[in-house]
């Protein structure tokens, strides 16, 4: 299989060394929350002089169109794949997909090669869910470099499955729900609902670490001063340097990585508000909610009196594609402070000086970004490492609260409450400001995630 033809040089013409080198390849995973990292990775990396190629799946495939400098190499999946909505779809998709396009890959990788010389690729840049994809690069003797989309406690906790395993925190137990992980702070144990999910998910995680493995270095979209002692041991635990140059949007320059259009009215909306006033609603691209979930939380909603900007995106309720149904009476009573969009410009929306709370799932970049921004959390998280993530921004930056148990509306209405008006709110977003600061600190000039990224490129040249 040929490749589809290479930009000209004159796109390339800032290419690093000469051309010894000048390549770096990347393989995103194709979901929205592991596309906008690797995106932005690439636009540092281009931004530094790399010529730029993108292989990547026609499922949820980027739109060329949007980056005319790069090149991108579709990698065809035999007999495409359904669109998944269900989480334990999303994750048996992704568990196939690695598999799917193993052959594919090493033939549109070879033909890479081939093409621009050996000496002139610096690495591939791949997720670390697509274990194949590193399997295959080593086999053709292409150094890789495993980019993990979530945070680095996350990443620690999956170097620590076997001691989970040994010391029989998992498979989980209902007599240890809640119980202190101790050699893991601040986790605990978990008991999730569905089994059948839950086992795909082990199957996913268990790839994760033998790819990191495999490659020749660890990327992680995080920052220094907020995970410095789960980086650390990190460091201790794994082989391959680790690069936290994180949180990429931050050291990046913009990209437009969307899979879905976002609807800019909610910025203008946002406008006729005061300060931190509005609070930001959004579970993320993934995250279903049932429908009795959706009827409780827009009472509840509507009951703390807040005015809100809501992302509800198509098929969100109940994982199925209908168009979800506000309970009655919900719009005329919130048409006045309330906005419901089916996808925002996430970041520019949590940047607005009007939204000053997140309702959020706690995707690993949804938090990173709200931290980016000072806005207090209220975490509702869903599944997979959304858990541990709402777990650190509770109890270990105290940036955000969690809501736990049933959603009810009495309950949302007052978690509302106590973020955007009370109290412990107030506590909450001093807390916020101060992370944010040090978020400003580490990716300015001269901060860890800067260094981090210099020590990146010098490693990138040596492979
Ligand atoms: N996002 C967005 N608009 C929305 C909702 C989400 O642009 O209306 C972006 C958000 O900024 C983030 C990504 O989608 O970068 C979601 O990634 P995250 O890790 O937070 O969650 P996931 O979708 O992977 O569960």
């Amino acid at each position: 299989m040929t490749p589809p033809p290479a930009p000209t040089m004159a796109a390339h013409s800032n290419a690093v060394h000469g051309g010894r080198r000048q390549h770096v390849l990347l393989f995103p995973l194709p979901y929205q929350g592991h596309i906008n990292p690797m995106f932005r990775l690439a636009g540092l990396l281009h931004a530094h002089g790399f010529a730029i190629t993108v292989l990547h799946t026609q499922f949820n495939a980027p739109d060329p169109a949007r980056h005319p400098d790069y090149r991108f190499v579709p990698v065809p999946v035999p007999d495409g794949s359904p669109v998944p909505v269900a989480i334990e779809d999303v994750v048996a998709q992704i568990l196939e997909l690695g598999v799917a396009c193993e052959a594919a890959f090493r033939d549109r990788l070879a033909s890479v090669l081939d093409e621009y010389s050996r000496d002139a690729v610096a690495c591939l840049v791949a997720d670390t869910h697509l274990l194949p994809i590193f399997e295959v690069a080593a086999r053709l003797s292409v150094p890789t470099l495993a980019l993990r989309t979530g945070s680095a406690a996350c990443c620690a906790c999956l170097l620590a499955y076997p001691m989970l395993f040994e010391k029989s925190y998992l498979p989980v137990q209902e007599s240890q729900r809640d119980m202190p992980v101790t050699e893991l702070p601040p986790y605990r144990v978990r008991i999730g609902e569905d089994d059948g999910g839950l086992r795909l998910v082990r199957e996913l995680i268990s790839r994760a670490m033998p790819a990191v493995k495999t490659s020749s270095g660890l990327i992680l979209n995080t920052f220094d001063s907020l995970e410095r002692r789960e980086l650390e041991g990190l460091r201790r635990g794994l082989a391959v340097p680790v690069f936290d140059i994180g949180p990429l949007h931050k050291l990046s320059p913009a990209v437009e990585s969307s899979l879905l259009l976002p609807d800019r009215s909610c910025l203008e909306w946002l406008d006729a508000f005061p300060p931190e006033s509005v609070l930001y609603v959004s579970f993320g691209s993934v995250a279903c909610m049932s429908p009795r979930d959706l009827v409780e939380t827009a009472w509840g909603i509507a009951g703390s009196g807040v005015p809100f900007l809501w992302v509800v995106r198509p098929g969100m309720v109940n994982g199925s594609a209908d168009d979800h149904r506000f309970p009655e009476g919900f719009e005329a009573a919130t048409r006045e402070r309330g906005k419901v969009v089916a996808w925002a410009p996430q970041e520019e929306a949590l940047r607005h000086r009007a939204v000053g709370g997140f309702w959020t799932h706690c995707g690993w970049n949804s938090t990173a970004e709200s931290v980016c921004e000072g806005v207090p959390m209220l975490c509702r998280p869903s599944f997979g490492d959304q858990m541990g993530n709402a777990r650190y921004v509770e109890h270990v930056w105290r940036v955000g609260l969690e809501v736990g148990g049933d959603l009810e509306r009495g309950r949302v209405e007052a978690a509302i409450r106590r973020l955007m008006t009370d109290e412990d709110g107030a506590e909450t977003r001093a807390r916020a400001g101060e992370v944010k600061k040090a978020a400003a600190k580490c990716t300015g000039e001269a901060g860890s995630s800067r260094l981090a990224f210099d020590k990146l490129i010098t490693h990138m040249m040596s492979l």
